[in-house]
């Protein structure tokens, strides 16, 4: 029988990473997870997890070592959007500390593909003034102009991968999230992202009950399921595409949309407390999925209803285990 083949996965403590250790299990694959941390809410399915910190160098030689054939480069300091925009200089200094030598590891020990995990963040800023925004096309990173800190360090990590394929034919895949959620992902403590935090507020929250909402809430994204991002991610891996891809929906929903429409999914009726003091972001932001359709012949199809109603669910069973939803009848239940 041919030996399995050896995955590595960075970020295997984190969100996107955990999920998708589970799925190279479920395909047969041989794991090895890395992180600083292990995975908060259920225990790694990797081979083997080892706890590295990536911004060393020498650790990142012993993270691929042992034949790894692929790498998922997912280890990154991150967080929505008050996390990434209070402290750019730590941000950019671990991300680009990460990336630089988990490329250079990799390609030493004769890694033969490398994923990098980049995001819509890098797209130019001055294209995301208006909430009904023109979907983003892979083009529109340049000219430059990405979102501080964050986006800078992504656009920079892009643009090394491409060096490493042009100066050494080492094979590099670039990924671009828009917005991704899901169970199992972090939804307290300010790294958290809008999905997340607000199926937190409608959880804790009284049925006729208000919640804070950051900014006018007019703001807009698009969101994809973790399941669909990790589908993508296998695709991209197995495709023999160099250049940066949006991995994302199309479906543009306002914040206050959202807000509505996890509402719903909880059965309260909220009211909204705008706090324009928050950031908010860019005003608007979509992905166009017509270079991501023409390359890997699929897109992220799982409705934002049905992803929703999982995370939401999700994260309400977390409060109420640790005590923390309320079981007090209602005004409206009691009527
Ligand atoms: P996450 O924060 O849940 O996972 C990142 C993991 O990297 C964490 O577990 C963290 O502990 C680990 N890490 C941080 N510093 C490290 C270090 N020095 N050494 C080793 N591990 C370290 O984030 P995620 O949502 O799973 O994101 C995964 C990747 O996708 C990241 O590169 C992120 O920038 C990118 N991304 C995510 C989204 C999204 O919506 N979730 C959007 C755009 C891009």
């Amino acid at each position: 029988m041919p030996a399995k083949q050896r995955v590595l996965v960075t970020g295997a403590g984190g969100f996107i990473g955990h999920h998708l250790v589970k799925r190279l299990k479920n395909e047969g694959l041989w794991v090895r997870g890395v992180d600083i941390k292990q995975p908060e809410y259920e225990s790694s399915s990797a081979d083997e997890f080892e706890l590295l910190d990536l911004r060393k160098f020498d650790n990142c030689l012993v993270a691929t070592r042992g034949g790894i054939a692929q790498v998922y480069n997912l280890a990154a300091d991150m967080g929505g959007i008050g996390y990434i925009t209070a402290s750019h200089a730590d941000i950019s200094r671990n991300n680009i500390l990460i990336n630089a030598h988990m490329l250079e590891g990799s390609r030493l020990n004769a890694v033969s593909r490398f994923l990098f995990s980049s995001s819509a963040c890098v797209y130019a800023q001055y294209k995301q003034r208006e909430a009904e925004v023109t979907p983003l096309r892979e083009g529109d990173a340049y000219p430059a102009d990405p979102e501080p800190g964050y986006g800078w360090e992504k656009l920079f990590t892009e643009e090394l991968c491409h060096y490493y394929w042009q100066d050494y034919r080492f094979q590099t895949r670039i990924v671009r999230f828009h917005n991704v959620y899901g169970p199992l992902g972090i939804y307290e403590g300010g790294k958290e992202k809008a999905p997340a935090a607000i199926s937190r507020k409608v959880a804790l929250a009284w049925d006729g009950g208000d919640i804070d909402i950051w900014g006018d809430g007019e703001q807009t994204r698009s969101f994809m399921y973790v399941d669909d991002c990790v589908e993508g991610l296998l695709r991209l891996m197995a495709s023999n595409y160099h250049d940066p891809l949006n991995l994302g929906t199309d479906r543009l929903i306002s914040i206050n949309g959202l807000v509505d429409l996890i509402s719903e999914i909880a059965g309260k009726q909220l009211g909204k407390r705008h706090d324009l003091s928050k950031p908010q972001g860019v005003r608007g932001r979509n992905s166009d999925n017509s270079r991501l359709r023409e390359t890997l012949g699929w897109e992220p199809s799982i409705s934002l209803e049905e992803g929703l109603t999982i995370t939401y669910r999700w994260i309400e069973n977390e409060l109420r285990r640790a005590g923390r939803t309320t079981t007090f009848p209602t005004a409206r239940a009691a009527d």
